[in-house]
């Protein structure tokens, strides 16, 4: 009998729009394949308000909020006071995902950097570990947290940037999160990335439902197809998959500190 491992799925929306009506079969699939803890990825008032409820029911889903940067522009200033007033009442695990995203630029620059700065301040006031999303846009974000978030915890959410940039995210002290992209055939310099990570900064993640690992690949994402990615990061580094869902579960706790949540 092949030995079950047990999973973090650092991040997922599941109560965004395409999943939350589902909710319950996708976690009791997610349960079944080992998946033992959920980071949920709040975005805006409604999908926080439902994960805080999820969490009601499912003590083992754990939420973070932050408005994304493709929607500050329009939603930031509304949603900042709701995420400041969960974390004042100890009601998230992290801030996130902020971050800076110049491929779609659906928000200004300006904006995105506005909201940027104030999510670092609300994490090193609430010492709060922060989530980042970033495309196109490392040189912006490595610049402006060397100046307003040195030294304070993060992870680069579904990194899909270059061997140097990983590096770079390295050397600030933050994790380093892959998700499905990883298991794609074209993803070669990414499973590179996959390897060259230090087995205590990795992290792993679903992003569902969104980006589904290959086998399912269009389809929409959940955290019960998290183990195909841990298969092929484990492949690509030469090690057992009970190996990396270990690490990956001590990295998690080191990161977010689960316990530390109401
Ligand atoms: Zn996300």
């Amino acid at each position: 009998m092949p030995v079950k491992c047990s999973f973090v799925d650092t991040h997922a929306h599941l109560t965004s729009e395409q999943i939350l009506p589902v909710v319950e079969d996708v976690l009791a699939r997610a349960k079944e394949k080992g998946i033992s803890k959920i980071v949920n990825i709040c975005t805006d008032e409604t999908s926080l308000k439902e994960g805080l409820l999820l969490r009601d029911n499912y003590p083992w889903i754990f939420n973070a909020a932050a408005t994304t940067p493709h929607d500050v522009e329009l939603e930031g200033a509304s949603f900042f006071p709701l995420v400041e007033r969960c974390t004042a009442e100890g009601k998230l695990i992290a801030i996130g995902e902020t971050g800076l995203d110049y491929f779609y630029e659906h928000s200004n620059r300006k904006e995105q950097q506005k909201y940027l700065s104030l999510y670092f301040s609300l994490a090193t006031q609430t010492k709060l570990p922060l989530i980042f999303h970033c495309r196109d846009a490392f040189d912006d974000l490595f610049s402006m947290a060397d100046q307003e978030y040195r030294g304070f915890s993060a992870v680069l959410h579904c990194f899909t940037g270059t061997l140097e940039e990983a590096k770079a995210v390295l050397d600030r002290g933050w994790y380093l999160s892959l998700s499905g992209i990883v298991t794609f055939k074209k993803s070669e310099s990414l499973r590179e990335v996959a390897e060259y990570v230090p087995l205590d900064r990795l992290l792993i993640e679903t992003d569902s439902p969104y980006l589904a690992p290959q086998s399912h690949r269009g389809k929409l994402n959940e955290p019960a197809y998290l183990p195909e990615t841990a298969q092929i990061i484990a492949h690509a580094r030469g090690i057992s998959l009970e190996k990396l869902a270990s690490s990956i579960h001590e990295n998690a706790e080191a990161f977010f500190s689960f316990s530390k949540v109401l």
